[in-house]
This record gives C-alpha cells, structure tokens and sequence, in this order.
C-alpha cells in the first residue's frame, strides 16, 4: 500500500509519537544499554532527560530483581519475540528514587544495520492494581460477611431444630400424659360409681335422706369428672389426626331418645328435655359416636347453662340430604363480647365461671363437624337464651384425603 506521507514527514510523526506517547518506550541494545527513551518513560521513573542513555536497563528494575533480569534479557536475545513480558507475575520498576511501582511491559525486536535492538513499551498500572485491590478488597469482605451470615443462619436453624426437637418431645409427653391420665382415671371413677350405686341400695333408716343427697352428689361429681376426662381424650385423638369416621346406617329419633334419656340424669329441677323431629325419613348413613358426642356435648351445655325449671328443647330435621340438629335453651346466654371465641379450645365466656367446664366440648363439635362437612352457628341473647344450629350430611362421603380428617 503506498504511503501518503513522505519519508520526512513519517520521520517527524514518528518521532512526535515516540515524544508523545502516553506510554513510556524504551530501546535496548544487545548489551542491555538503555539507547534511546521517550519523555513519558523519564517521567514514569523520575529521571531527567538524556540521565538514562547508555545506563543498563536495570536501572528501571528493583534491585533484588535485577540479577534474574539480567540472565532473562540474554535468554531474549537469544530467541526473540514479540510478546508481554511476565505474563500473570507481578512485575515492578523501580524509580530514581528508588520506590517502586506496578507496571506492565510489551516487548519488541527490531534490526537496524545489523544491530540488534529490543523495544520495551511502559504501562505503569499503579491505579489498575489500585483498583482491583479494592475489588478484591470488596469481594473478600463480600464472602466474609456472606459466610458470617450464613454462619449465623446455620446457627439460628440449629436452634430452631433444636427448640422444636425439645417442643416436639414435650408435646409427647404431654400426649402419653394426657391418654394415660384420662384411661386411667376412668377405671377407678367407674369403680366409685359402682360403689355408689350400691350404697344407694342399702340406705334405709333415719339417715336415709342424707345418704341420698350425698350418693346423688358424688354420682353428678363423678360423671362430671368422666365427662371432662372424654373431653381431654376426644382432643388429644383430634389432635394426632386419629379420629377416622366409621359411618352406619342408624336412625336419628332413636338416637336422640336413647341419648336425651341418659343425659336426664344431668338436669337440674323442672329442667324439661323436649325433643321433636321434622320430616318423614330418619335414617342416615353416618359416625354414630361422633354424632352422639355432637348432640351430647350440645344438649349437656344447654342443661349447664340454664337454670331449675327451664325447658332445653332438641329438634332433629332431615330434609334434601341433610340432617339439621337445633338445640336450644333459655338459660344465661353469651355475652356478646365473648361470642366470636366460642368455639376457641379453653374458651369459656365470662358469665359461665359459677358453672363446672373445661371450655373444650365446643371446640371439639367444631373440629368433628369439620371432619363430617358438616358446619355449626349459633344465635344468643344474653339473660335470654341461646339456640345452636348444626348441619351435617345425611350420608357421609369419604374424603379422598384421609390427612384432612383433623
Ligand atoms: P365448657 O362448657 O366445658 O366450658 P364448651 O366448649 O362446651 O366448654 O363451651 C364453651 C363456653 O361456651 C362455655 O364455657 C360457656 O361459656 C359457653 N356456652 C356453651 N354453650 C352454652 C349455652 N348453651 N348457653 C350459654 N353459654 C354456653
């Protein structure tokens, strides 16, 4: 390709590019003597112009480097090529006042009348260095804090495992007490009931009158305590998912009968247990337990928290696939304050503290009707009265799930 410029002026660009060049450019002749360098080299390393001619190039180097360069210079001049010297080493000059600084070196060859020369092009990369010290400063810091985190989160994991581990074996123990308690209380409580029932034979005489109270006492003492022990019983299986539904076929007019006659025994004086029963058919295919302890649980509340001489009605309906149970009394209401907790475990509402309970039967009705699809309200009139609605399916369908089953 043909020049456009003349000889003279590529001298005069030539040399204005060596003067002016960012980079500082150095020649070596085959001794290693510094022959020719531009202003910007003089200045990277502090010398004066025409100082450094005729100066070995070690001059530039630190001094523990300088043997080792000496012998790496003669190896180039035996085979030479155009390469950056000390890929990937760290390699330094040193200035005149002999401090030192990170730099980088592109190394050349050239021949004029055949001498051999080595052109060395000068990048100091103090500020590169600089920065990537910074970045690596940063990145390390970054990882530190990173696993400092991560240490801290291995921690807090480990004492969460270890907080729930002891929770988890605790609530075991809770468990194992609570259906060992409740088993084993209930064997003794059915011998003093059997006892009772005895004493009550053999009582005749002055003091028979007496012994009647007391024998009547001890049996509402004994059921009541039975009762809540049920209660307890009836959670903890909720609790650890074992209530399945063994549906039947039974007959709801007579299971209410049946269930109005034993709970009979829990009214108080005057206290009256209607039951009606609304539409034609009364079977359905469904738990017979958990029904019982549905309508039980309803009826004995409504028998608790209303006074001598007033009427606890139950109505049954069985109507388009569902059995609707009403239970209803005018005894000492919710309060209205109280009424979203009701069916809240240990819930009792404010006015009910004279009354023996353990706020469970509720939550327990809820917890069965959700396992029948089955679903309860209530309305209530403080002083007045309060009616408890539950529905359930006539026939219960099993649920694909059997985890869903509380
Ligand atoms: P318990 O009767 O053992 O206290 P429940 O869960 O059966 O527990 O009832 C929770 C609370 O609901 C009771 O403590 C009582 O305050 C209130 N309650 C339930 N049924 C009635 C009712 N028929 N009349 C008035 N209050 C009731």
């Amino acid at each position: 390709m043909r020049s456009e410029f003349s000889p003279e002026q590529l001298n005069r660009i030539s040399s204005m590019l060596f003067t002016a060049a960012a980079e500082g450019l150095v020649v070596v002749d085959a001794s290693g003597r510094i022959c020719l360098e531009n202003p910007r080299l003089r200045a990277l390393f502090g010398y004066g112009a025409g100082e450094l001619v005729g100066e070995p190039i070690e001059i530039l180097i630190p001094m523990p480097m300088r043997h080792r360069h000496v012998k790496q210079r003669e190896d180039y001049h035996q085979r030479p090529a155009q390469r950056p010297m000390g890929q990937g080493m760290d390699l330094m000059g040193q200035r005149k006042d002999g401090s030192t600084f990170p730099v980088e070196i592109g190394l050349n060859h050239f021949e004029v009348d055949g001498e051999r020369y080595v052109m060395g092009l000068v990048t100091d990369v103090t500020q590169r260095r600089l920065a990537e010290d910074e970045l690596h400063k940063a990145n390390s810091e970054l990882e530190m804090r990173v696993e400092q985190r991560t240490q801290e989160l291995r921690t807090a994991e480990q004492n969460v495992r270890e907080a729930l581990e002891v929770e988890r074996e605790l609530n075991a123990l809770k468990s194992r007490f609570v259906s060992m308690a409740s088993h084993e209380f209930r064997t003794p409580l059915s011998t003093i009931m059997s006892s009772v029932d005895l004493i009550s034979r053999y009582t005749a005489g002055e003091n028979a009158d007496k012994v009647n109270k007391h024998v009547l006492r001890i049996r509402a003492k004994v059921r009541e305590l039975t009762a809540m022990l049920n209660d307890f019983l009836s959670v903890e299986k909720l609790e650890q998912g074992l209530v399945t539904v063994n549906s039947s076929e039974m007959d709801v007019v007579h299971l209410s009968i049946e269930l109005l006659e034993e709970l009979r025994a829990l009214a108080k004086p005057g206290q009256e247990l209607q039951f009606d029963h609304e539409g034609d058919e009364r079977n359905l295919t469904q738990d017979r337990s958990i029904v019982s302890n549905i309508l039980s649980n309803l009826v004995s509340n409504a028998i608790k928290y209303s006074p001598e001489n007033s009427p606890v009605k139950l109505l049954t309906r069985l109507a388009e696939g569902k059995l609707q149970i009403v239970v209803e009394d005018q005894g000492i209401g919710i309060p209205l304050e109280d009424q979203p907790h009701m069916f809240e475990r240990f819930f009792r509402a404010s006015n009910a503290f004279t009354v023996q309970g353990t706020g469970l039967g509720l939550s327990i009705v809820k917890r069965y009707l959700d396992i029948l699809q089955g679903s309860i309200t209530f309305e209530s009139i403080p002083g007045k009265g309060t009616t408890f609605h539950v529905e359930i399916p006539q026939h219960h369908v099993e649920k694909n799930d059997p985890a869903d089953r509380g």
